[in-house]
């Protein structure tokens, strides 16, 4: 069902990019924005959304905008192998709630795989703030020596 249907401009993901709620923001052009998962399945698990697009997920989007999107997830990823130096990244991006999607504008899941942890379950563990704080200057601080 939620596969379809209009886009809710209440969704949290709106709401962070009007700057109604605060996020832990690592990334932001004049296209998109990404920031810290704030139930991280895995250390360094961030978000990359359009800040243009009202797309709700891949279906919807038009073709400049996921260009945008998906850009930007490469430039998230390329920055966290390097300074997380994981052992894997999962890209991961999912389509209505029977396919576990619980915010209905889309994103990008960057979630770095480590072999030796397991990864959390999806959207579950808020992660403590001085963790997120600390991390986000990490990579805030490493996307800048990127550009
Ligand atoms: P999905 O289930 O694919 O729609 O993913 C939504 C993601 O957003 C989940 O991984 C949640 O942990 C994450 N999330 C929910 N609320 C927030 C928030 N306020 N800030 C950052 N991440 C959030």
């Amino acid at each position: 069902m939620s596969l379809y249907g209009d886009y809710d401009v209440n969704n949290i993901f709106a709401k962070i990019i009007s700057g109604d709620i605060s996020c832990y923001k690592i990334y932001e052009d004049a296209n998109t924005l990404s920031f810290l998962d704030l139930f991280p399945q895995s250390y360094g698990h961030c978000l990359v959304i359009s800040k243009k697009s009202q797309a709700r997920n891949l279906l919807d989007i038009e073709a400049d905008h996921l260009t945008n999107l998906i850009l930007t997830t490469q430039k998230i990823a390329q920055v966290i192998a390097k300074e997380l130096q994981p052992d894997g990244i999962k890209i991961a991006q999912f389509n209505g709630e029977a396919a576990g999607q619980t915010v209905f504008h889309l994103h990008m899941h960057i979630i770095p795989r480590y072999i030796a942890s397991e990864l959390g379950v999806h959207a579950c563990k808020q992660a403590d703030a001085d963790t997120l704080r600390t991390l986000q200057n990490r990579l805030v601080s490493a996307i800048k020596l990127s550009v």
